[in-house]
């Protein structure tokens, strides 16, 4: 909105969060949600209808800045006219104010740092008519949690660490959510306890690096796997899991925890991006492939039941053919349970945008199809390496089509069975049988089978 046009808002009533990106941003449109609830706000069924309408954004990938430039451009020809629209997240981080140039019907713009004044923001849009802008650039951990608006009632995200400091080549977060800041474990195990007692089964630790928890503050003298054993004495915690960690930062201690700790899942999201060490050096990922192989060795041996997840990019500048076949052979090594594949795409601010995007998209799309084609046969293969097992399940909610209940493993395998709604909530063992596509069929086993593996 223009500070010239002459418009009244009334006072909104409702208010929409549209969410892009990881999970750290889902959590963040809980809290912002949470905010807006404890000022009388109600959540609207759609974007048109809502009084106050967000996009929570994401930069990592070009793809989905895309999509919200393309919204905000709709909306100032769509929305209604007392509608507050407002961006944060990581793109309201990258493009700051220069986002009312091109979108003057937006209200206000507040960076991954600042969603504590998202309420006084609201305030200074509606009564001085202005566009707003608050993007600080450290964050200052006053944050409310608990005020966080949780849609799911069985699993939670739980923030612990803000920011990255790792600065790999390729990636915007450094730049659009700053360094890293360790939130302190008294508020996290407060906030951990409250959600167990309110019935929680699964607190997923988040953050864009956890496993450098408490380095940025030593007087804590509570590194992450510290603060993993805190967590585990939490009366009644049934499963935690953390999301996401970078290799160099997966110490013996914590291999360890997983190992010890029942209420932590044998499951690692541990993101290796590239197999050739030319490559690897280029997006400084700091470890080798070789220390990479080595820390995974220890890992299974420790926690020889662990699974894995990774996160890889094909096609990054100077990428050869040679080099892409070192990465299939990581991977058909590794045998991860679950990979994020991507080709790659430049994002403006981060330093490879200095080097040239040499990988012609074709080529970048053929890898990107072998590759997903090789993880499909690994996971085909393992899911039938599975079948005719039982495992422990968590009931997570009811599947799509109404009749079937659906769950996890503690490794995160997806699987839907028949069962009665009042499960919902309560761990169960499942025997696996049969499998369509991603998702394990199974069935629920009677109590009395219980032991029954
Ligand atoms: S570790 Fe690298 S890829 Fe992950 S958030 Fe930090 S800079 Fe980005």
């Amino acid at each position: 909105m223009l500070d010239s046009q002459i418009l009244i808002f009334m006072e909104p009533k409702t208010y929409f969060v549209r969410t892009y990106g990881c999970q750290m941003n889902e959590l963040d449109t809980e809290i912002m949600a949470g905010q807006l609830e404890k000022r009388g706000l109600t959540a609207s069924p759609t974007e048109e209808e809502a009084d106050i309408l967000i996009f929570n954004t994401c930069s990592i990938r070009d793809l989905a800045e895309r999509k919200v430039m393309g919204k905000l451009g709709r909306m100032g020809r769509g929305q209604k006219k007392n509608t507050v629209i407002g961006v944060t997240g990581c793109m309201a981080m990258a493009k700051k104010d220069s986002l009312f140039r091109k979108f003057p019907h937006l209200d206000f713009v507040i960076g991954t740092n600042n969603i504590t004044d998202l309420g006084a923001v609201i305030d200074e849009v509606l009564y001085t008519k202005k566009q707003i802008f608050k993007t600080d650039d450290r964050f200052e951990e006053n944050l409310d949690y608990l005020v966080a608006k949780r849609n799911d009632k069985v699993k939670a995200h739980v923030s612990i660490i803000r920011g990255c400091d790792k600065y790999c080549t390729y990636c915007v977060v450094p730049y659009t959510r700053g360094e890293e800041v360790s939130r302190p474990p008294e508020s996290i195990v407060e906030e951990c306890r409250r959600l167990v007692d309110q019935g929680y089964k699964e607190l997923t630790l988040v953050g864009q690096n956890v496993n450098s928890y408490g380095k940025d503050k030593p007087e804590w003298n509570c590194l992450f796997h510290d603060l993993l054993y805190q967590l585990d004495k939490i009366p009644g915690m049934e499963r935690i899991r953390f999301m996401t960690s970078h290799p160099i930062d997966i110490t013996v201690q914590l291999m360890e925890a997983i190992r010890d700790l029942p209420s932590l899942c044998e499951f690692v999201h541990f993101p290796i991006q590239a197999g050739s060490n030319r490559i690897l050096k280029k997006m400084h990922r700091i470890y080798t492939k070789e220390q990479y192989f080595e820390k995974v060795a220890l890992l299974r041996q420790l926690v020889p039941n662990v699974t894995l997840g990774t996160d890889i990019i094909v096609g990054f500048p100077t990428e050869t053919e040679e080099e892409f076949q070192e990465t299939l052979e990581v991977m058909r090594q590794i045998r991860y349970s679950v990979a994020f594949l991507y080709a790659y795409s430049q994002r403006k601010g981060t330093p490879a945008m200095r080097w040239k995007d040499d990988v012609p998209d074709e080529v970048k799309q053929d890898r990107l199809q072998r590759i997903l084609d090789l993880q499909d046969e690994i996971e085909s293969e393992d899911r039938l390496a599975l079948l005719g097992k039982t495992f422990e399940v968590l009931v997570e909610r009811q599947n799509k089509d109404g009749k079937l209940l659906r769950g996890s493993t503690r490794c995160w395998r997806k699987v839907i069975f028949e069962g009665s709604e009042s499960l919902i909530g309560t761990l169960q063992q499942v025997h696996f049988h049969s499998c369509a596509h991603q998702t394990f069929i199974g069935e629920l086993l009677p109590a009395k089978k219980l032991n029954v593996i």
